[in-house]
């Protein structure tokens, strides 16, 4: 075979099957009830706080507005340490509450933000660590938890990529103050667009209610300064179907993985990371490090990958501090980001989605055996 005849994207969001959704549809259109709590919304807020098992979980419109309002909530001001290595929305969220992110270097193993290099960066102005669960691969939480607790500052975890993750069994929506998990179509679980705040605190799911839903808490009354962040009904029953098969989809992830892995594992210059002991993992991406013993480069294999229509992508390429405009921001600090910069140089993620055959999976990564230059 020269190249796949259909594209083979980086990614494919799930669908239930269509009459089930027209189905749960035709409630919607009984009801003529659209968005402000509905009753889909309630039902999928209670299934989805089973399903992660935590105590409180709020949901909004899409993960970005999410985690805006996750940093109001806590009222935070100043400096917020948080990882470079991410998606553009972790930065902007902190730079669009008018806070100033400062970036902290990451570790090799995890592409999460290092503890260890967390203290350093702690000054009288800082009030919160914003860490991502990159990849779906928890962060260091009980070195971050204990850091935050020393220096009585918040944690906001970025879970994005980790919805369905637990650590020794419990839902990794559990940790810091509050997680944001986003329900985009691209993500392991979607609900078209979409996310959800998972918090201990009764309090603080009160005040996100009420910041999604422009501070309104009755019908003369504004208690605080809000935004429109609401989640509608046709989210809603995206979200409860999709949540009758994420376990099937991870399942069926984990085999793909797992292919990946064994047909990976042999060639020089091709590292991926491996599970971790005790953690449930999604599998929602599948990324590789293209080291100089490969002979091409991480930008050559994308490239030549694309000719046979294989689609991957550089993610997360570039750091959000080398974006030009943040890059030139006078008021950020610029510490030494040296692994961050060195993995975005060298990191690919792989096409992976649960229907993703597994001889596609095999002939991928032929394409990428043979592609190895022998130097
Ligand atoms: C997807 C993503 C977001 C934003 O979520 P949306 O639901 O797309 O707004 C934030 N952070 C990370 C790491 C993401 O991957």
């Amino acid at each position: 075979m020269d190249k796949f005849e259909q594209p083979i994207m980086v990614t494919k969001s799930f669908l239930p099957p269509i009459e089930r959704y027209i189905e749960r549809m035709g409630e919607i259109w009984e009801k003529s009830w659209l968005t402000n709590n509905g009753e889909f919304h309630a039902e999928f807020e209670n299934k989805v706080r089973k399903y992660l098992e935590v105590g409180n979980a709020s949901l909004l419109v899409n993960g970005h507005l999410a985690l805006e309002i996750a940093i109001e909530s806590l009222e935070l001001k100043g400096e917020i340490i948080t990882t470079p290595f991410t998606f553009a929305s972790t930065t902007h969220a902190i730079v669009n509450c008018g806070l100033t992110p400062v970036f902290c270097d990451i570790e090799r193993k995890t592409f999460n933000i290092d503890p260890d290099k967390i203290e350093d960066l702690i000054t009288s102005n800082t009030s919160a660590i914003i860490p991502v669960h990159v990849f779906g691969n928890p962060c260091n939480i009980e070195k971050i938890e204990s850091i935050a607790k020393r220096h009585n500052l918040k944690v906001i975890y970025d879970a994005a990529h980790a919805f369905g993750v637990k650590i020794n069994e419990i839902g990794i929506g559990n940790f810091g103050d509050i997680s944001m998990f986003s329900l985009h179509a691209t993500k392991v679980f979607h609900s078209i667009e979409g996310g959800i705040l998972t918090c201990n605190k009764e309090s603080l799911k009160r005040k996100v209610e009420l910041l999604k839903n422009f501070g309104i808490s009755g019908p003369e009354t504004i208690e605080l300064v809000g935004t429109n962040a609401k989640m509608n009904e046709f989210q809603a029953i995206m979200g409860i179907l999709n949540l009758e098969y994420i376990e099937e989809n991870i399942r069926k992830r984990k085999v793909i993985t797992q292919k990946y892995r064994e047909l990976l594992r042999n060639i020089d210059g091709i590292y991926y990371v491996d599970d971790i002991e005790n953690v449930k993992h999604n599998y929602s991406y599948f990324p590789v490090i293209v080291e100089e013993e490969y002979g091409l480069s991480r930008d050559e294999l994308h490239d030549k990958l694309k000719d046979y229509n294989i689609f991957t992508r550089k993610y997360f390429y570039p750091l959000t501090i080398d974006f030009e405009f943040y890059k030139n921001d006078f008021r950020f600090k610029k510490p030494d980001l040296r692994i961050a910069k060195s993995i975005a140089e060298k990191v690919i993620t792989l096409p992976i989605y649960s229907d993703l055959k597994l001889e596609d999976v095999e002939i991928i990564c032929d394409k990428i055996a043979n592609l190895k230059v022998n130097i």
